[in-house]
């Protein structure tokens, strides 16, 4: 946007010049030519000197991953003026039940037909409900959902399970971008993901924890910090690049050798109500008890207060 206004200014200062030339010789209207000459090249190296926007961007792999990942970070900043962009890598093939939603422990009973069973709903079914709650969740932190549509390694077709590699999966050939494992060795996915960034300049982008647990949330992760690096080498405004501390960084041995201590901490607590009124949206997963379904997963010295990153990348200084 801010290359655009650039050019426009760069060309009125071009008409203007012209105009002067056509209509006088005079010594000022030289000067005047010069001095316009002179600010033009000061608005070339301005763009080179681009900043970032006042834009936070969370990279959850599954439709409610923003949430959990950095949910009251992400109203905190919302509120703060920021512009908030909630993107989905993943375009969400498996993973939702028909009865016993939600499915997780302790969980309240829901069930239509009483059965004590859960039931896989199919792929594309699973896809559209799970972008609709995303979409619902989005609007409550006003920000701009996006949805990148990579694959998961495997889908659901009905009540059969069916992975990638199987002669099913070929057979079906569920649609999407490619597997989010096999995008990050692609330029193509790198470069597609990187288009989102150069659209935006983020200050802020959050990611996953590299490496640290479920494939799919490890691969999001790293397609982002290939496509920030990226970024930083083709002179895109991009700030700072934070990962969540899950997986092997929270564990005993990395907390222990400090490898997994995080540097940044934000106090969350006056954006608690927003970040569970968004994440019950996600009904298909946590029935609407989106905060006993995030304290089910972890310790029990878990604070929701304060949310926790560790800095991957600061392009900011
Ligand atoms: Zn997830």
């Amino acid at each position: 946007m801010i290359l655009n206004r650039t050019k426009f200014k760069d060309y009125k200062n071009l008409k203007l010049g012209t105009r002067i030339i056509n209509n006088t010789s005079s010594k000022i209207s030289r000067l005047i030519l010069v001095f316009l000459l002179l600010f033009s090249v000061h608005l070339v190296s301005g763009q080179q000197e681009e900043k970032t926007h006042k834009c936070i961007m969370v990279f959850g792999a599954h439709a409610d991953d923003v949430e959990s990942l950095a949910g009251g970070t992400f109203a905190k900043y919302i509120a703060m003026g920021y512009e908030g962009i909630y993107v989905d890598v993943i375009n969400n093939l498996a993973g939702c039940n028909l009865e016993k939603t939600p499915y997780f422990k302790g969980a309240l009973p829901f069930t239509i037909s009483n059965s004590p069973h859960a039931y896989p709903v199919d792929a594309l079914e699973t896809s559209q409900i799970r972008e609709e709650e995303a979409l619902k969740a989005a609007a409550v932190f006003g920000a701009r959902p996006v949805f990148l549509n990579y694959k998961e390694p495997w889908f659901s077709m009905g009540r059969k399970r069916i992975d990638y590699g199987t002669k099913l999966y070929g057979q079906y050939a569920p649609p999407g971008r490619p597997l989010i494992a096999l995008a990050t060795i692609m330029s193509k996915e790198v470069n597609f993901v990187l288009d989102l960034l150069k659209l935006h300049k983020p200050e802020i982008v959050i990611i996953h924890t590299l490496g640290g647990e479920k494939l799919d949330h490890g691969n999001a992760a790293y397609i982002a910090y290939l496509a920030f690096k990226k970024a930083i080498d083709q002179k895109i405004p991009v700030g700072k690049l934070w990962m969540a501390v899950r997986g092997w960084f929270s564990e005993k041995y990395a907390q222990e050798n400090e490898r997994g201590k995080p540097d940044i901490l934000i106090d969350v607590k006056d954006f608690l109500k927003t970040k569970y009124v968004a994440y019950n949206k996600h009904i298909s997963q946590n029935g609407g008890f989106g905060r006993d379904y995030v304290l089910s997963n972890r310790k029990k010295n878990y604070n929701d207060e304060v949310e926790e990153f560790i800095t991957v990348i600061d392009n900011s200084k």
